[in-house]
């Protein structure tokens, strides 16, 4: 007898954190292997966000806070959004969770029934598709294109609804590609979904400050838009945070309430000393995120120099985040020793056993031709990365 429910047959495991195990299981052996498999910032968390944690325990600001964060977090980040972004949510319609994640499923949990398809441009973030699936909700995908930097256009995104469309998701900067819409694309998208005014928009902006293409844009801030949009966000990326697990959302007011009453019924408010911290994070100098932003600027540079070089693999050059997403499909049908390459997955496994470099296979985001790498790792890693997977891609030979 299965005792397991249907929904957890849905759903996958996520690749990203399956390599990552993979990877700390071979260097629990000994082997050193150069992990590019992570969306983790390599770097600390700043001094001053730090003190704040401390002195909110030395202080004993460790009880249940209000399920939707502590008013002055709230309070923060509202002004944030209008400071950066150019979104007008009010206090009372943002609700802190225990990490952008949460807030994601929050959001989805709050709007989407049975059935509901919600529209997932691809190559998408992993588990956009497996929270859809979860509650029931059907996820329509279109397809990005290397050609086109990964990103859809009007007429693709048009082509794409239905009378049952009831939310569009996605990431602007985008893992796994790093693309970024500049404000004329995210115009074009903005357009169509003025024909539509019943979709809601989920927008994924984890990414926001490591941009390399100019200014960020928000879709909540086109005037059209400013009524439908839950703008998610959170502290692991931009403030090297990921274990802290803080993240949030600003929707309109009747969304977030929503929010809140599913969240007071899961997890509460998140954690009080990640709170005050988030506060110090929010409301101090964004100097160390900038200086972050410009090390992964010059690492992209520099691991860009040496994948383009690659033979047979066809990269692209990321305008944000801190991934590539490189097309590996003319490895498939070639071999070397016991190893036949069938798949990105199966290149991936290669990649990770005889050359001791870990990555993603970009199955687990929509898109088979290709792997995504993380560079948030040092310049000397990233170098010897390079050298590795230039020798071992070039071990393999066609059948
Ligand atoms: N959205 C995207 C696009 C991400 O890459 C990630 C983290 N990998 C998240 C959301 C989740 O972030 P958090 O750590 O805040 O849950």
């Amino acid at each position: 007898m299965d005792v397991l429910a249907q929904r957890v047959h849905l759903i996958h495991e996520p690749q990203t954190i399956a390599m990552s195990k993979k990877a700390r299981e071979l260097m629990a052996k000994g082997i050193d292997v150069v992990n590019l498999s992570l969306g983790e910032p390599d770097f600390s968390t700043p001094q001053h966000i730090k003190q704040a944690a401390k002195d909110a325990i030395d202080n004993n600001f460790t009880y249940y806070t209000p399920v939707a964060g502590i008013p002055d977090l709230r309070e923060a980040i509202s002004v944030k959004f209008r400071r950066d972004n150019d979104l007008h949510y009010d206090a009372s319609q943002i609700v802190v969770s225990t990490g952008a994640k949460h807030a994601i499923m929050n959001a989805i949990m709050a709007i989407i029934d049975p059935l509901d398809e919600v529209v997932i441009p691809t190559p998408y973030w992993v588990s956009y598709s497996e929270m859809v699936k979860l509650i029931g909700g059907v996820p329509v995908f279109v397809k990005g294109t290397l050609g086109n930097q990964y990103k859809i256009t009007g007429d693709q995104l048009q082509a794409a609804i239905t009378p049952r469309t009831k939310a569009f998701l996605f990431s602007s900067p985008c893992n796994p590609t790093g693309s970024v819409y500049s404000r004329q694309e995210m115009q074009q998208l903005v357009d169509v979904f003025e024909k539509h005014p019943g979709i809601v928009v989920i927008s994924d902006e984890i990414y926001e400050y490591i941009n390399y293409a100019g200014a960020h844009v928000s879709i909540g801030s086109f005037e059209s838009m400013r009524n439908r949009v839950i703008s998610i966000n959170g502290l692991s990326k931009a403030f090297a945070m990921t274990g802290w697990r803080l993240g949030y959302l600003g929707a309109p007011k009747e969304i977030a309430e929503a929010c809140e009453k599913i969240q007071g019924q899961f997890t509460s408010g998140t954690n009080a000393v990640t709170q005050k911290a988030a506060v110090a994070a929010l409301t101090g100098s964004l100097e160390p995120s900038m200086e972050m932003a410009r090390a992964f600027r010059r690492r992209k540079d520099l691991f860009y120099e040496g994948l383009k070089d690659i033979d047979g693999l066809i990269t692209n050059n990321p305008e944000g985040a801190f991934y590539f997403f490189p097309d590996v499909s003319s490895f498939f049908g070639k071999k070397w020793g016991s190893y036949e390459i069938g798949s990105a997955t199966d290149l991936c496994m290669y990649l990770l056993n005889e050359g001791h470099v870990s990555m993603v296979t970009g199955e687990a985001f929509g898109e088979p031709n290709c792997i995504r790498i993380s560079y948030a790792a040092s310049e000397e890693k990233l170098k010897l990365a390079l050298v590795r997977m230039r020798e071992t891609l070039g071990k393999l030979v066609s059948v």
